[in-house]
């Protein structure tokens, strides 16, 4: 059924027979057919951890970040077309050496493998090289690790990760491709979990949540490690690979510490802004931008490993205390603005450029907003004023629809 296949299709297990297409337009939206899944899997989570740990997998403010980020890295692909397929499709157009049939399925597991490997170079090239850190390391950022942290996305790491698919535009199709593009990201949705703790043999070939929890890692022995997106063999075969030891502290080694989504983009960014102007001489400048992010003059190309912050085990993540109401208010809200997001999703054919432009700058300024009240900052409660009056006057000029016709009376007040 369609269900089943869309459940599969999470865990890269639809059989070439049924996710082979002759054009990119018949390719189904996978992404989007799967955020049901990804509330019903987050709902798993949270009964499961109950279950076995009497805790719940996370935090509401941590998650509500992450969801946030998730929503403004896909507000992009509501205007254009992704710049990955886009780009794909000129260079198969222009450039291709030979064409491997749409239909066989020698072409699909080659695809597959090809994309892993192609995730793999730019994964690591991400974590290697300073500039595309800073665009990566939002995905970092939590110190939880849930479901939740596997949706909190960077909203210019797809201008930085088209280029390394290139190479199979000279002889796989588009349809395969953008098959496979998709199925490389939904895999790697069910591996950021606590729940699950090793899977045996599994391990050997396929990236798993414990090899993840590595990844996320911020002790000594799990920088620059595992890589890999659906399978872990490339981390196997180059070097990259750490198995999963001592108890693993998530996040960033030096935590950004906000819910804000524009701050958790950019900070980094103003980070290297800076020290590109602090470092002296034009070499060493560039060196700030493409060497590894603990790079300084006179250090090796990843900078020095005992300048990593040590793991006592006491780590605090950043959770500043605010009333449970607020938290409450927020979440609330939030949902909201999720109900916002997916009928902008569901009827962005049919508006005006003008009508979704004013959408998307709504959500964003309500993510600011939200994030801004579970950090407790002062202004946060005037910013709030101002976003649900600006909320009440576009509802009331019919901007904004729910998905919900019963909330279309809730909002009339
Ligand atoms: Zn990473
Ligand atoms: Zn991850």
């Amino acid at each position: 059924t369609a269900l089943g296949q869309q459940l599969r299709a999470l865990f890269c297990a639809l059989p070439p027979g049924e996710s082979s297409f002759r054009t990119v337009e018949e390719v189904p939206d996978y992404v989007e057919k799967s955020i049901p899944f990804f509330i019903t899997f987050i709902g798993l989570e949270f009964a499961v951890s109950w279950i076995q740990k009497r805790k719940l997998p996370g935090r509401i403010n941590d998650g509500i970040s992450s969801l946030s980020l998730g929503i403004l890295s896909r507000l992009p692909d509501v205007l254009f077309r992704s710049i990955e397929l886009i780009s794909y499709i000129y260079v198969w157009n222009n450039c291709r050496l030979f064409e491997l049939p749409w239909d066989s399925p020698w072409t699909w597991y080659l695809t597959l493998l090809g994309v892993d490997f192609a995730y793999y170079c730019f994964h690591r090239m991400s974590h290697e090289v300073n500039i595309l850190w800073a665009a990566h390391q939002v995905h970092h950022s939590s110190e939880d690790y849930n479901l939740f942290t596997a949706l909190r996305q960077s909203v210019v790491q797809k201008y930085t990760s088209w280029m390394f698919n290139l190479p199979m535009a000279l002889f796989i199709p588009p349809s395969v491709f953008a098959v496979h593009l998709q199925f490389n990201l939904l895999y790697q949705f069910w591996i950021h979990t606590e729940v699950i703790t090793k899977l045996g043999p599994l391990e050997w070939i396929l990236n798993t949540p414990s090899h993840h929890r590595v990844h996320h890692g911020r002790n000594p022995y799990c920088i620059d490690k595992n890589y890999g997106g659906t399978l872990i063999i490339w981390d196997r075969i180059f070097g990259t690979f750490e198995a999963e030891d001592a108890k693993v502290v998530y996040g960033l080694t030096h935590p950004v510490n906000s819910f804000d989504p524009i701050m958790l983009q950019l900070r980094p960014l103003a980070h290297i802004w800076n020290t590109f102007w602090a470092t002296p001489g034009f070499c060493n400048k560039l060196s700030v931008i493409f060497k590894g992010p603990g790079w300084g003059p006179g250090k090796p190309r990843l900078g020095l490993p005992e300048e990593i912050p040590v793991i006592t085990g006491k780590e605090v993540p950043f959770n500043p205390y605010v009333p449970a109401y607020i938290n409450s208010y927020a979440l609330v809200h939030f949902a909201v603005i999720v109900d916002l997001y997916t009928e902008l999703l569901a009827s962005v054919s049919v508006l005006s450029q003008g009508t979704v432009l004013l959408r998307i700058g709504f959500i964003i300024l309500s993510l600011v907003s939200f994030g801004l009240l579970m950090e407790n900052k002062s202004k946060a409660g005037i910013l709030e004023i101002i976003r649900c009056l600006v909320f009440i006057g576009v509802y009331k000029l019919g901007y904004f629809r729910s998905q919900f016709s019963f909330l279309g009376y809730a909002y009339e007040v």
